[in-house]
């Protein structure tokens, strides 16, 4: 069912059209989210409409702002063809609405992002209609089974095929999957669309956050909800944009700010992000050398492997040796081979994890392992973003011998 493709061509909405970006100011921003939390607090069925926007400040390049994707498009600029990275991590904004869903005080989001970035915050895909598909989901076009990947799973760019060579992992399937991406020129999603519909025709409020709604016929679901009487329709977005005079309120701001000072009002706290990731590492004699290994052996969330660079300390009696390990794309495991392993007394090894890159922070986890009594362990990290300050804190939470935790 998730697969069909609805009918009806997307069609990007440019006449008269203000390019630019505007930013209230701060008394304005906090007048109108005092008023959102009150209609919010008043409302039956509230739903909230997201676009990319919502992800700029985890990464992700938007489509329509003055240096968005379509923006620099249309100029003849050349632009890098943008990868989702499986390593982005919810933003605020994506922590505040998985919040108010499980308050249900919101009974439902509509996304157009692919980034995955509702599901690694927590929603579910019955809270959730992603109706442009999921970058890190892959479905069997025999039984429907869901894959989750911590990769972007998308082969075909250059064409409107959506098989990614891979088959479907369900005893005695072996489907053929596909990937749920809807390119330009490509139909909305079934399932994801009609759960849409069925959300926005009983919402009594909408709330946009980081929408130009110029892409039809997604940009028609936030409008659907004023066919109800006494509904309302809010737009938080940095552009105007074509339905600025249906809404209630218009709110210039970005969505992290704009959820901040709407969660002051409600009176409730954005959580932090957290997710937790598990390292086996270890050592075992191959032929006559040893293998020193570490690699991720569990993970929650979707993500993949967040190390960035890896260092082994390895002390040979007197002798110390160190072998350092940039990560590449997707690798999970980093080993190497030493020839005298009964001369090995003890290793370190350093996970070292580089959240915000161009920001020069990363985080360092050290291991350590004695060879002697337990040539294997595992370790478990829980990895936290502050909400408030961004920080990224990286805490050793559990231990055990081999695979006792995962
Ligand atoms: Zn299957």
């Amino acid at each position: 069912m998730y697969l069909i493709r609805q009918s009806g061509l997307p069609e990007i909405i440019n006449e008269n059209i203000d390019p630019l970006e505007y930013i209230d100011e701060d008394v304005m921003v906090e007048a109108k989210a005092k008023q959102v939390a009150e209609l919010l607090q008043n409302s039956k069925h509230a739903v909230i409409y997201t676009g990319a926007g919502i992800s700029t400040s985890a990464g992700i390049p938007d489509f329509r702002g003055p240096n968005g994707v379509w923006t620099q498009r249309e100029t003849g600029a050349k632009i890098d063809h943008f990868k989702p990275s499986p390593y982005l991590l919810p933003t605020i904004a994506h922590q505040a609405v998985k919040t108010l869903v499980e308050l249900q005080m919101v009974k439902h989001v509509v996304s157009t992002n692919c980034d995955g970035l509702h599901i690694k915050s927590g929603l579910n895909q019955n809270q959730l209609s992603e109706i442009h598909g999921n970058s890190y989901l892959e479905v069997c076009a025999d039984c429907g089974k869901n894959h989750w990947r911590d990769y972007a799973v998308r082969n075909n760019w250059s064409s409107h095929k959506h098989e990614t060579g891979r088959k479907c992992e369900s005893y005695r399937c072996e489907g053929n999957l596909l990937d749920t991406i809807v390119n330009f020129g490509e139909d909305e999603l079934e399932g994801p669309w009609n759960q849409a519909v069925l959300n926005m025709n009983k919402a009594d409020l909408v709330i946009v956050l980081g929408s130009s709604l110029r892409v039809r016929r997604s940009c028609e679901l936030p409008v659907m909800c004023l066919e109800n009487e006494g509904s309302n329709l809010v737009i938080v977005n940095l552009q105007k944009t074509p339905s600025y005079d249906k809404a209630k309120l218009n709110v210039h701001c970005r969505t992290d700010d704009f959820m901040g000072l709407l969660f002051k009002y409600l009176e409730l706290d954005i959580p932090s992000y957290v997710f937790d990731v598990t390292y086996e590492f270890g050592i075992e004699k191959v032929d006559d050398k040893s293998r020193i290994f570490v690699r991720e052996c569990g993970q929650d969330k979707h993500i993949a492997s967040v190390v960035d660079e890896v260092l082994f300390k390895v002390s040979l009696g007197a002798l110390e040796l160190d072998h350092k390990m940039r990560s590449r794309w997707h690798e999970t495991e980093y080993q190497f081979l030493i020839d005298e392993p009964e001369l090995v007394t003890k290793i370190n090894v350093d996970l070292m994890m580089n959240f915000k890159e161009k920001e020069g922070v990363s985080n360092i986890c050290s291991l350590e392992i004695d060879p002697v009594p337990s040539p294997y362990f595992c370790v478990k990290f829980r990895i936290q973003r502050d909400s408030v300050t961004g920080e990224m804190t990286v805490e050793r939470v559990e231990e055990g011998g081999f695979c006792s935790i995962c």
